[in-house]
């Protein structure tokens, strides 16, 4: 999902104003002090329900965290019934035009301990007393007075491909670890010095500001909207980035570029490198940066044993990964010993390489795939090739990868097979399956069945 919280106020009311009836998704959140969730959660769902608005709304009594999607002909109604809100008049509503996500198929609105689980006990001090909101110019402005410390509250996976100059990048894993952290390291300037901080939407620094003013510090700062609205007002107002590298995010694309410096390295090469991927094993989900070349030799995994592991047949994968945790808890979030060029903590400032400007750089995501079977023979007159089936079934329509070290990656739709001889929908293990194949297969050659 694409947000466009890039576009200007302008560009955005054209966006809503071409949408139509199509749905717009919207993100936002707001802290404030809400007595009665219960009664604020029944309120805005008899309000927003007439407006077929569709999403996961969080309330909490320290504020609310929506995503949602409406028809676009109902957002101007939508907004003003928000505002009606005292603590949400003037919200940044971030917007995207959805064309074909039905992520959202009913409204729900829950009330919970807390809009983001963040781990705090924080009923000791007031989430509303936060530090000062800055704009993109106001920010590079007090990023100049020396007086200034700028903490990025972010994790060491998201500092490692991008940050702000000069900023302190704490080698942390969750939120909640680095606030006594940085709180430790800056012990002796809770009077003295400017304390600015950022992150990539601004909801972390709203509860990191408040915390920080409760434990002392006097002059606390935050980038209103963090990187995300940062990057929209320096391109809006052609002012220069003092973010460089690229900004992480949740979604499928786990980063979205905004300079052209390249600062971190491929985990696994050296190689000057800032695209992020997940492990193919499934056993192992590993976050980590990966160059392209390494990908295709490693087959998108962390480590040998991932790439080996990958290449069993499936029922043994889960026999192995029986027992065994999974994830991020065998290795931490994006730490392994196999990642020998990981950097956490202390973060260079200095370029490393220049990213190719190709307008939609293609990232090549992991295929979801799964053996079925190995190369058996060529016939070369007919272009047919045969392969046996050792595990798993395959269909009519399904498409078959099949990788080999001569072969290549080759991909196939299966439109007509023979199986054991005859025209068949479908084969298991034990088939002998023979199709039309636009290449050579060859014995060595491995075949995947695309999930
Ligand atoms: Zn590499
Ligand atoms: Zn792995």
């Amino acid at each position: 999902m694409q947000l466009y919280n890039t576009l200007s106020a302008d560009e955005r009311a054209e966006l809503i104003d071409k949408a139509g009836k199509q749905r717009l998704t919207l993100s936002f959140y707001a802290y404030a002090k809400i007595e009665d969730p219960k009664a604020f959660r029944d309120a805005l769902f008899i309000a927003w329900n007439p407006l077929e608005v569709l999403g996961r709304i969080y309330v909490a009594t320290e504020g609310i965290n929506a995503q949602l999607s409406l028809p676009a002909d109902h957002f101007y109604e939508f907004k003003s019934l928000i505002e009606e809100f005292d603590f949400m008049r003037g919200i940044r509503l971030n917007v995207a035009v959805e064309h074909d996500d039905f992520s959202f198929l009913k409204l729900t609105i829950k009330v919970r301990n807390k809009i983001v689980a963040d781990g705090l006990n924080d009923d000791t001090f007031d989430v509303t007393n936060k530090g000062i909101h800055l704009k993109a110019a106001e920010f590079n402005k007090l990023l100049e007075d020396p007086n200034t410390i700028l903490v990025d509250m972010r994790n060491h996976y998201e500092s490692e491909i991008g940050h702000f100059k000069g900023a302190i990048t704490p080698d942390v894993e969750t939120f909640r670890e680095s606030l006594p952290i940085i709180e430790k390291q800056l012990e002796a300037h809770k009077e003295d010095k400017n304390v600015l901080m950022y992150c990539t939407g601004g909801i972390r620094c709203e509860k990191a500001s408040a915390f920080f003013k409760h434990k002392g510090f006097k002059n606390v700062y935050q980038l209103e909207g963090g990187i995300i609205e940062y990057t929209r007002q320096i391109n809006e107002q052609k002012i220069p980035s003092k973010f460089i590298g690229k900004n992480f995010v949740f979604d499928h694309r786990l980063g979205e570029r905004i300079t052209e410096d390249i600062i971190s390295r491929c985990h696994q090469c050296g190689a000057p490198c800032d695209d992020h991927t997940n492990c193919a094993n499934d056993g192992c989900h590993l976050l980590f940066i990966q160059c392209d070349s390494c990908k295709q030799k490693m087959e998108n995994c962390c480590s040998p044993e991932c790439f080996e592991m990958i290449h069993l047949p499936l029922a043994e994968q889960i026999k192995l990964r029986k027992g065994q945790q999974v994830g991020n808890k065998i290795f931490r979030k994006g730490k392994s010993p196999a990642l020998k060029f990981k950097s956490s903590g202390i973060l260079i400032d200095t370029p490393l390489a220049k990213a190719e400007k190709k307008k939609d750089k293609i990232i090549k995501a992991a295929i979801k795939k799964v053996i079925v079977g190995k190369g058996q023979h060529y016939y070369t007159k007919s272009k047919v090739g045969m392969f046996l089936m050792e595990e798993g079934e395959i269909y009519t329509g399904d498409t078959l990868l099949i990788y080999g070290p001569t072969t290549g990656k080759q991909e196939v739709e299966i439109v007509n097979m023979r199986v054991n001889g005859a025209l068949a929908e479908k084969a298991v293990a034990g088939d002998k399956v023979t199709l039309q194949l636009p290449f050579r297969l060859r014995m060595s050659d491995k075949v995947y069945k695309r999930l």
